[in-house]
């Protein structure tokens, strides 16, 4: 074969497989003002969407997917240092020079070159606003009594695409700032026991802040059509149930 050939056939399989591996998994396209949102569910509490030409990786995981058939990252979100939240090994993969990484403290002293962000923190990223909310235990707590995320130690986001927001919650229970949430289109709530919520926590929540679509996420062997059930009522919240065990 010739060497042009040869380069040929390379581009295609290079090309071939992050569409391999993206068909494999499930997505969403969100319309927003200012085009479209595509969430790529990729299992657990990871997640991958892409707009406007940018790739963003939430808690990349490489249990739950192949990061090197995935597309790299122009900003990587962490909500805190657990291994399944924090994997070194997925961002190494993802990760490229002019890649941002938003981290909590905890995260940045294993990872250098990111941004902390505290509660409260906002950053604009690839024209994409991004908010550091709280996420915390309230009720659920390791047999020492701590909590399994004391408060101020991991975070959640909130990205706004055009005029749609989208709360990822991390880690965390249904607490008294996760309520107050305003105008929240789109909700990702954990639902992984004991260290998140019960449905019922999830259903407290929803009721409370009313996303316009909820996607309940990282819910391990929690059952999901207990929330459903408990949001029965509740018609101006749609639920979506993906593959995030
Ligand atoms: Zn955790
Ligand atoms: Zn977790």
């Amino acid at each position: 074969m010739t060497k042009f050939g040869l380069s040929i056939c390379c581009a295609i399989v290079l090309f071939a497989l992050p569409l391999i591996a993206q068909d494999a998994v499930q997505k969403d396209i969100i319309k927003t003002s200012s085009g479209d949102l595509e969430i790529t569910f990729l299992g657990h509490g990871t997640l991958m969407m892409r707009f406007a030409g940018k790739t963003i990786h939430i808690d990349p995981f490489a249990q739950v997917a192949d990061y090197t058939a995935l597309p790299d990252a122009d900003l990587i979100l962490l909500t805190h240092h657990h291994g399944d939240h924090m994997d070194l090994e997925a961002v190494e993969q993802i990760r490229r020079k002019d890649s941002r990484m938003l981290l909590t403290q905890t995260c940045a002293e294993k990872l250098t070159g990111g941004t902390v962000m505290k509660n409260g923190d906002v950053q604009t990223v690839a024209g994409v606003k991004i908010e550091a909310v709280p996420a915390y235990n309230l009720v659920h707590r390791r047999p020492d009594g701590n909590p399994f995320h004391p408060k101020g130690e991991g975070t959640g986001y909130i990205l706004t695409f055009g005029k749609t927001r989208v709360y990822v919650g991390g880690d965390t229970e249904n607490t008294p700032e996760m309520k107050a949430l305003k105008d929240i289109d789109i909700a990702f709530l954990p639902m992984n026991l004991p260290y998140t919520m019960t449905p019922e926590m999830v259903a407290d929540a929803a009721k409370a802040f009313k996303p316009k679509i909820l996607y309940p996420y990282h819910f391990g062997e929690t059952d999901t059509a207990k929330l459903t059930a408990l949001m029965k009522e509740t018609k101006d919240v749609e639920i979506r149930i993906r593959s995030m065990k």
